[in-house]
């Protein structure tokens, strides 16, 4: 299995527009963050973890020549507003396979109404095949996967276990029994957006804490502030085993 990083910003992405802070100055590659994604390609299948606002560009880095299935985590605009950019997936492919909670299935049809319209579509309009998941594993090409119930401040969100891989953004929370689900992990990625603490999002300190009791092999963290740092300067300051992805990263399990 390949993981690939397509994004590990938070939800302006590094440098923020405008800003002159030092880490948004930062000349390090590892220093700019597109928003979050991931990319899962395992034996024959690629799966795409959200799908934001740099989609397109994550697309012509990583360049798939194909997505098997676009999975949602919830619908914040950081994690679903590239949704018109999969229209070269679907005039090569046809419908895109989307899997996602029932509410972002909803909040996605009012904000992409002419995605979803079934009468009077426009010809050139992206086009999707709608799979409503619940937090009970489902299979997409005989690939099990396992959706994991987090809380981002108040709203529910998914993050997904593949086989000994987990992906798990934007919780702040997460209640014992889906701690359960993450057993024997070789690879675990999970949101710190900063050191200060934050209403919806894990800080540092606290996916730390979550590492410990969950205990993958390795730890990545992704959804990163400007805030936190530079990235050379906070991986030192990781345990061994704990790392900050960067965007282009790529890891196999
Ligand atoms: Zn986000
Ligand atoms: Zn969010």
């Amino acid at each position: 299995m390949k993981i690939t990083f397509l994004g590990t910003g938070t939800s302006q992405g590094i440098p923020v527009i405008g800003s002159t802070h030092p880490v948004c100055l930062s000349n390090n590659p590892k220093d700019k963050r597109l928003r979050v994604s991931i990319m899962v390609q395992w034996d024959d299948n690629t799966f795409v973890v959200d799908c934001g606002p740099d989609f397109r560009q994550q697309m012509l880095r990583a360049n798939p020549e194909k997505i098997d299935a676009i999975l949602f985590t919830h619908e914040h605009a950081d994690h679903t507003a590239g949704i018109d950019d999969i229209r070269p997936f679907c005039y090569r492919q046809g419908e895109m396979p989307i899997y996602a909670h029932q509410r972002v299935i909803e909040q996605l049809k009012i904000r992409f109404e002419y995605v979803f319209a079934t009468k009077n579509r426009y010809p050139g309009a992206p086009k999707v095949k709608i799979n409503q998941i619940t937090n009970e594993a489902f299979s997409i090409n005989n690939k099990q996967i396992i959706p994991i119930e987090g809380f981002h401040y108040k709203l529910q969100v998914f993050g997904f276990r593949f086989d000994r891989f987990a992906y798990l953004t934007d919780i702040k929370t997460i209640a014992e029994a889906e701690i359960d689900k993450l057993k024997n992990l070789d690879v675990l990625v999970i949101n710190a957006l900063r050191e200060e603490s934050h209403i919806s999002h894990l800080n540092l300190e606290e996916a730390l804490q979550l590492v410990n009791v969950i205990k993958p092999k390795r730890a990545y963290f992704t959804h990163i502030s400007h805030l936190l740092g530079f990235h050379d300067e906070v991986q030192q300051k990781l345990p061994n085993n704990v790392f900050l992805a960067y965007d282009q990263l790529e890891i196999t399990i």
